[in-house]
């Protein structure tokens, strides 16, 4: 007898089926039928969903847009407008689809109908794992959720109480740069380490940038120390003007 793989159909089935099993049950323990508004919030990565009289927040993890115009299917970890940094998660769904040989979890933008994004959502849930899904319709524009765990407001507060408000991009997080760092000329860019867009950052990690000067000082001084901070007066920005500093000077 010869083994052969599943084939995508047959393995998104399953993983359709195994969704539809447990999400009856995330529905009703968190009695999510019941709200009539949402809001998410993509710098902390948190859905609120609420009523005049209850709420409730999650965690989650961005899994892609279903474009209602186009009929088409973005990957989220392709999405260049999105700053969730938790949507390169999903490249973990694109790895298991290239030993697999599964087209549609390694492309990053397909033509599909009404069934993909909740298809592609279910083998996410498989993939990651998460206590439900969730899906929002803003427009033509339908955008899924895994969700990984329920917060209370607090924790949610506090998660958005660590983003800072710049008035380009909106809330978001926080970066800081050397005072000589500018989006209008290229003066070097030295960081902490290296970084990418939508990067997730451990608990005690931060964007941090300087120039080339600031450099220099920094290596006189033989690492940051008063003179050298003190040159470099280092100040907050937002984490996608801090990208689009970096880009100038790439
Ligand atoms: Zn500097
Ligand atoms: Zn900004």
């Amino acid at each position: 007898m010869i083994f052969r793989p599943l084939k995508y159909e047959k393995y998104a089935q399953k993983a359709v089926d195994k969704l539809q099993e447990s999400q009856p049950e995330f529905r009703t323990k968190f009695d999510t039928d019941n709200y009539d508004n949402w809001f998410y919030n993509q710098s902390s990565e948190t859905l609120r969903l609420y009523n005049n009289d209850k709420e409730i927040y999650f965690k989650y993890i961005p899994v892609g847009t279903f474009s209602l115009n186009t009929n088409s299917w973005m990957w989220a970890w392709a999405n260049e407008d999105s700053v969730e940094p938790r949507k390169f998660r999903t490249l973990k769904i694109k790895e298991f689809g290239e030993k697999k040989n599964y087209e549609n979890l390694t492309k990053s933008h397909f033509c599909g109908d009404k069934y993909t994004g909740w298809e592609l959502t279910a083998i996410v849930f498989d993939i990651i794992g998460g206590i439900g899904t969730y899906r929002v319709i803003s427009e033509h524009l339908e955008k899924y959720f895994l969700l990984t765990e329920q917060i209370t407001k607090e924790e949610a507060e506090k998660i958005e109480s660590e983003l800072i408000e710049c008035s380009v991009h909106g809330k978001i997080r926080k970066a800081f740069i050397c005072q000589h760092l500018n989006t209008k000329q290229k003066t070097g860019f030295e960081e902490a380490f290296e970084t990418y867009r939508g990067m997730e950052l451990g608990e005690e990690d931060d964007f941090q940038a300087w120039c080339s000067e600031c450099e220099k000082e920094r290596i006189k001084t033989d690492g940051w120390n008063e003179e050298s901070m003190e040159f470099a007066k280092i100040k907050l920005v937002c984490e996608r003007c801090y990208f689009e500093i970096k880009e100038i000077n790439v």
